[in-house]
């Protein structure tokens, strides 16, 4: 039976393309920094975002985790979103690797509004409460459907952070999806934050691998922390060339998803099951069901007609474009959704 798979941007697959770079990419030992490919990919990124260094890690919670741990000391507190991946699917690694606190923010829609910072930004001059260390921010947010921040705030954002000291972290899984809608520059982007965590297994459909961008001296902390985290890895200029190749090739082709993205709206709003669905400005498309109505009694029902997507918290669902859907995909859905 035809499958289509709308459960992730992760579930695509290296292309013959991508896959023949792959196999042909020089390689080295990257422990003792000798992997001309990681090298090369380390360079690009950070020269895109207009940083100093980069990091190759195996995962977006790997790099994120990292940065935590670098920008933290153990009781510190990390101001986020309450639905930040961060903190909401990376396992407790907050408090498990770094023993830092969390300081949530209910915002709008996955985004942090810049007025409700200052509002829990602990006093330094009381010890009472723990030292608030760091901002992390999700760009596009996840759990806010695939919404972007206004860029505005973000520069509001980071102006409160400079000010008052704390770093500005990104969590950039999909700042590709952000940047597509915004048309910021990468590099007037990055220069907001002390460090970005960028992912290449999503929307830019290579099959491995995150990236830590930020300042040279940041970046070697970084290394350490991924050395003890068990992320050193050797030959991996193997999986970094998918990284680089998608970095070169799939970024202005995220538009497309995102079209794509908005059909799917379309459909799943005339579904009778289908209360309403969230606005699509990425790639993401939370479908809010009707009232009493099971969001895991929905998924297998698709399931059961070969279309893929996932439960996303109580009475939601999640489909999400990729690379590998395509517009006669799209028209698979709307022939068999009903
Ligand atoms: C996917 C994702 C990550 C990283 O996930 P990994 O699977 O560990 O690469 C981080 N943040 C957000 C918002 C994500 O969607």
């Amino acid at each position: 039976m035809k499958k289509v798979d709308f459960r992730s941007d992760t579930v695509t697959k290296p292309s013959r393309e991508m896959r023949t770079f792959m196999a042909e990419a020089a390689v080295g030992d990257d422990v003792f920094g000798d992997d001309p490919t990681i090298n090369e990919l380390q360079n690009f990124a950070a020269d895109m975002f207009g940083k100093e260094a980069g990091l190759f890690c195996s995962s977006g919670t790997m790099t994120n985790q990292i940065a935590i741990n670098v920008h933290t000391q153990p009781g510190d507190e990390v101001i986020c979103h309450e639905e930040a991946h961060i903190y909401r699917y990376e396992g407790g690694g907050i408090a498990k690797n770094s023993g830092a606190s969390v300081r949530f923010i209910r915002g709008n829609q996955g985004r942090i509004n810049p007025d409700e910072i200052i509002d829990n930004i602990n006093p330094m001059d009381d010890p009472h409460y723990p030292r608030t260390a760091m901002v992390s921010i999700e760009d596009t947010a996840n759990r806010g459907g695939g919404l972007c921040y206004n860029f505005e705030d973000i520069k509001t954002i980071a102006e409160i952070c400079r000010r008052e000291k704390l770093i500005l972290h990104l969590d950039g899984a999909r700042v590709f999806n952000a940047l597509q809608v915004s048309g910021v520059d990468p590099k007037l982007y990055g220069e907001q934050f002390d460090t970005l965590s960028i992912c290449l297994s999503k929307g830019l459909g290579a099959p491995v691998g995150s990236l830590l961008l930020g300042s040279k001296l940041f970046i070697d902390k970084a290394r350490r922390v991924r050395k003890v985290f068990g992320g050193g890895m050797r030959q991996a200029g193997i999986i970094a060339a998918g990284g680089l190749f998608a970095l070169k090739n799939n970024i202005e082709r995220l538009k497309v998803d995102h079209d794509h993205a908005k059909r799917v709206g379309e459909i799943l709003s005339k579904q009778a099951w289908v209360d309403k669905v969230l606005p699509v400005q990425t790639n993401i498309v939370v479908g809010v069901l009707q009232p009493g109505i099971c969001e895991r009694t929905i998924v297998n029902q698709l399931a059961d007609r070969g279309i893929l997507c996932v439960p996303f918290g109580k009475g939601r669902v999640r489909f999400t474009t990729h690379l590998d859907i395509s517009m006669k995909d799209i028209e698979f859905l709307e022939k068999h959704i009903s």
